[in-house]
């Protein structure tokens, strides 16, 4: 029997458990490519899988791992052939399919992209599903016609994993930005990436009002509820905001004042389901536009051993940038 190693979450008594443990290889689920994962991520919906916080898990025994970069070892799909490079982010993965901590993935070749050529499969998950959902909320704030001309643009959750590569981007584009933080102890970090001006959290965490005085053109946001209210609410006539978070809750607790008095537009980026060449079109982006010294910076590795530790850690905020969990 060929197995490989794996975080397996399975049903408890109460709830779920994540162990790491040996998987049987014939037990992988239906896909036309199977894939050596070299690297998987930690991001914020792995931290609600592995501890069990959140149902994001829907068949059991699920791998969890919402995102790989690694080696084609098989394929009968037309686009892929063994040794060929590939990333994989989202598609249910870790949800409904067996997902990225794991030596093996068996996926649709549909569902993968090439790993750019100028980087490394380390980079591209240090990237991982946080980074790769940043350049979607930038591609959206470019289709809205945000420059760097009309004003700066703020990030919230800055110094969690989107939000670290979303400043990176910003900045390396030429924008302005104001990092959103509960850390202000960070602001060497964060300035380290490109930030403009640190903007303490609680600026956005009061009531809101349906409209406060206007301060950024634009801005990208991890964190939803009050702070995304907050946020729409001193976005600048004509602006826009790129929502893809939820870490301060789900709920948004404001007024249509800012769409109806000041046309604000609100953009809503979704990673898992996002069509392929919209995602093609994001990793050649973060090749060309995110600074990978800026990437090193923000990193860090663990191997599958950590995970667990490391799930509870990003569920309270305290995870800074981006961790790479090593696989092979
Ligand atoms: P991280 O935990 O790395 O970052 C989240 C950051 O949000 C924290 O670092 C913290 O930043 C801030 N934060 C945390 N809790 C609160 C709170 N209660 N109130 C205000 N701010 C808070 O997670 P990721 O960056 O990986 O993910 C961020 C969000 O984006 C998550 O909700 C995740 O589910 C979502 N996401 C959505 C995707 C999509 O497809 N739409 C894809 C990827 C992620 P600081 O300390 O600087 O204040």
């Amino acid at each position: 029997m060929a197995t490989f190693k794996a975080i397996v979450i399975e049903k408890a008594e109460s709830g779920t458990k994540a162990a790491l443990a040996d998987f049987d290889e014939t037990n992988l689920m239906e896909g036309d490519v199977t894939v050596r994962v070299d690297y998987s991520t930690l991001n914020y919906k792995d931290g609600l899988a592995v501890t069990g916080k959140a149902p994001v898990v829907r068949r059991f025994p699920m791998i969890a791992g919402i995102d790989f970069a690694g080696t084609v070892e098989a394929s009968s799909h037309p686009a892929w052939k063994p040794g060929d490079k590939v990333i994989l982010n989202g598609w249910g993965c870790g949800e409904t399919h067996l997902g990225a901590y794991a030596e093996k993935a068996r996926v649709k070749g549909d569902w993968l992209v090439p790993l750019p050529q100028t980087m490394s499969a380390h980079d591209a998950m240090a990237i991982g599903t946080a980074g790769y959902t940043a350049m979607l909320a930038l591609m959206a704030l470019e289709r809205h016609g945000l420059t760097p001309a009309q004003g700066p643009v703020t990030v919230t959750g800055a110094a969690g994993g989107v939000g670290s590569v979303a400043i990176a981007i910003l900045a390396q584009l030429g924008f302005t930005v104001h990092a959103v933080t509960g850390r202000p102890q960070e602001a060497d970090y964060l300035k380290g990436l490109g930030a403009a001006e640190i903007v303490e959290r609680k600026e956005l965490s009061g009531p809101v009002k349906a409209l406060a005085k206007e301060r950024w053109a634009g801005g990208i946001d991890a964190v939803g509820s009050t702070m995304l209210a907050n946020l729409l609410s001193m976005t600048r006539y004509g602006g826009a905001v790129a929502a893809c978070g939820l870490a301060g809750g789900m709920d948004l607790p404001g007024s249509v004042a800012p769409f109806i008095l000041r046309g604000v537009c609100l953009y809503g980026i979704d990673s898992v389901m996002c069509p392929i060449e919209r995602r093609r079109e994001a990793w050649i982006r973060l090749e060309k536009d995110l600074d990978r010294r800026k990437l090193a910076a923000m990193t860090r590795e663990i191997g599958l051993g950590e995970v667990a530790e490391a799930a509870a850690a990003i569920l309270k905020g305290e995870v800074r940038g981006r961790i790479v969990v090593k696989i092979g």
